[in-house]
């Protein structure tokens, strides 16, 4: 799919043009509109349109630093072939206001296709199914983890989904997750227009992260690569794949000592971090359930009976709660 006119919203380009439309979505109650900035490069030959996305949860600054950086250094300048739609920030309303969500709380990756008749999040979403997905062969979505929780380098693919597969390991961060897509996201949004969607997560909301920055903007030159946009790219890193992820639960409230970070494979029986009660009159330990590779942790010291503390990657046929 490259026509040789690409037309976003109410702008054309063709092939070897390269330039920016905002697709609007509404305004500031003072006044100010509030739109989705799409940069567009077109090679002067056809070839695969490939959309790179960031900020769809607006706190989630590290995808918008990586997309920021790709542009300052040129990534998609001189492509050989094909079409980079690059969007670095979906969400301005979160974006503004430090949040993931848009004005009216919701969420909009749990907001897609969308209408332009919707909520707030639903018609951010519309811009997306509306003006960019009937234009892609590929994309890439950049998150980080919610909240105060910290994921390690993943890509989450769509399972038995083989062209989303070998974007994800093209991509090459150092962990692949095989899951279905999440109701209502932009990624299952994509398995209806059949294009192979990838998510990125790295890093924590409102943090930056270089680690992170640095396996997303490697990943964009491997992708680029893999398309024929471009004639080199970093040596792949090594990748462990898993098909199941747990999380680990407070099972006690108050503030958490956490001596065990992302990046680390622990065992059944393993200690892993103490809950103490503000006072100091007791605390609990916090026992790992099985083995397998610690992928995401929780920043906030203090939790309550239930939070989420550390995300485990393992193939353990079955160990009761999955999330994402
Ligand atoms: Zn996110």
């Amino acid at each position: 799919m490259d026509p040789k006119l690409l037309t976003i919203y109410n702008q054309s380009f063709d092939f070897g043009q390269k330039g920016v439309v905002t697709i609007p979505v509404g305004k500031l109650p003072l006044g100010p509109k509030i739109g989705v900035k799409v940069f567009v490069y077109r090679a002067t030959k056809p070839g695969p349109t490939v959309l790179l996305l960031g900020g769809l949860h607006g706190d989630e600054i590290n995808g918008v630093e990586i997309l920021r950086r790709a542009q300052e250094d040129g990534f998609f300048d001189k492509i050989a072939v094909g079409t980079v739609i690059v969007i670095p920030l979906l969400n301005a309303y979160g974006f503004i206001q430090f949040s993931r969500d848009v004005t009216d709380g919701k969420d909009v990756n749990r907001s897609f296709p969308g209408s332009n008749k919707g909520s707030m999040a639903s018609r951010v979403a519309n811009a997306i199914t509306k003006h960019i997905l009937p234009n892609i062969d590929a994309g890439i979505d950049f998150h980080t983890g919610g909240g105060q929780r910290y994921n390690f380098p993943q890509v989450r693919y769509t399972t038995f989904d083989s062209r989303s597969e070998t974007l994800a390991k093209v991509f090459g961060a150092p962990i692949l997750l095989p899951q279905k897509p999440i109701a209502k996201s932009l990624r299952r949004s994509a398995k209806d227009f059949k294009i192979p969607l990838i998510v990125y997560e790295g890093g924590e909301a409102l943090r930056y992260d270089d680690d992170s920055i640095n396996h997303g903007t490697n990943g964009i030159l491997r992708v680029l690569h893999h398309f024929g946009m471009i004639s080199q790219s970093p040596t792949p890193t090594q990748q462990e794949t898993y098909q199941k992820t747990t999380w680990i639960r407070a099972n006690n409230s108050g503030l958490v000592e956490t001596p065990i970070k992302s990046g680390i494979y622990i065992r059944k029986g393993q200690k892993l971090c103490e809950i103490n009660d503000p006072y100091g009159e007791s605390k609990t330990l916090i026992i790992s359930a099985l083995d397998g590779f610690v992928i995401g942790h929780n920043n906030c010291p203090v939790v309550v009976h239930g939070d989420p503390l550390f995300h485990v990657a393992h193939n353990a046929p079955s160990l009761g709660e999955e999330d994402e």
